[in-house]
């Protein structure tokens, strides 16, 4: 028996074998939950499919956040499938690559709504119907990163939506407390995926973080997995509205 065994729970975010989202993945399925998966677009399925399959799930359905009438249809289905769930993966960012270089004062207001949208509102979006399925408590994860709270270079206006989702956390800890559902964020220090190659000097964050952290080292993803394996057991169970930091300590630094 594991520590996650007899939860249930929905995962958005798996894009390839390198994303968070599948780390946490394998570290549930590890411990024994049952899992079910989303996905964005035609060209994601035949990644995705074989992935869910390894890990047993009965459940892979696409899903663009940003349309509410499919986070809809995907609870919808998942209500008939399992009817009640324990937790949800939010791992999820998107902002435009032109965005992700140069200087934040030249964000557009179309590219400042769309990163703000996809990367914050949607754990909103989320949290919402699935609390519905929560009736017996439960754990929202979501994904972050030290650029909420401090400038670093190139990450502009995803920086800002960090900060939008992590206060988010906090408020919809306050929201869902009294239904025993935890919201929590995992803020992880870099590791090389799809949407972390898209920021301009993302290579160089690698280097600086080996050299400088506290434990000289960067973050593998399976420890971010097994922090989000953390958040969904109930080893955590008294802790809600938090943002942790999963970055071999490099966010003490002040720098
Ligand atoms: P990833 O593998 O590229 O995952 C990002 C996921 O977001 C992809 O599956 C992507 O799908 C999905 N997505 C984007 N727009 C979407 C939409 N409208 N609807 C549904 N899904 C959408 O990269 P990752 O690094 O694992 O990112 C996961 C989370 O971790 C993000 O929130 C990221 O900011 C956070 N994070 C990453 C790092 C890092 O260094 N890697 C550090 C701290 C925090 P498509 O590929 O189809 O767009």
């Amino acid at each position: 028996m594991g520590i996650a065994a007899g939860k249930k729970g929905i995962i958005f975010g798996v894009a390839n074998d390198h994303s968070l989202a599948w780390y946490c993945a394998q570290a549930l399925h590890s411990q024994g939950a049952e899992l079910a998966f989303t996905y964005q677009g035609e060209a994601l399925e035949r990644r995705i499919k074989p992935l869910a399959e390894e890990v047993g799930s009965p459940f892979v359905e696409p899903c663009d956040l940003s349309d509410d009438d499919q986070i809809d249809r995907v609870f919808t289905k998942l209500n008939r499938l399992w009817g009640e769930i324990d937790f949800v993966i939010h791992a999820v960012a998107f902002a435009d690559k032109k965005d992700l270089e140069g200087h934040f004062v030249d964000t557009s207001r179309a590219g400042f709504q769309l990163a703000l949208d996809v990367s914050a509102y949607t754990l909103t979006a989320v949290a919402r119907r699935a609390a519905q399925m929560m009736t017996s408590g439960g754990s929202i994860v979501t994904l972050t990163y030290y650029g909420a709270e401090k400038v670093v270079p190139h990450y502009n206006v995803m920086g800002v939506a960090k900060a939008a989702l992590e206060a988010s956390v906090r408020y919809l800890a306050a929201d869902l407390g009294e239904k025993n559902i935890r919201v929590n964020a995992i803020s992880a220090g870099p590791v090389r995926t799809l949407a972390a190659m898209g920021i301009s000097g993302f290579r160089e964050m690698l280097k600086l973080v080996e050299v400088k952290a506290p434990l000289k080292r960067n973050v593998q993803g399976q420890e971010v997995g097994n922090t989000a394996l953390y958040f969904v057991s109930d080893l955590s169970s008294a802790v809600t509205g938090e943002v942790v930091h999963v970055d071999c300590g490099y966010s003490i630094l002040g720098m």
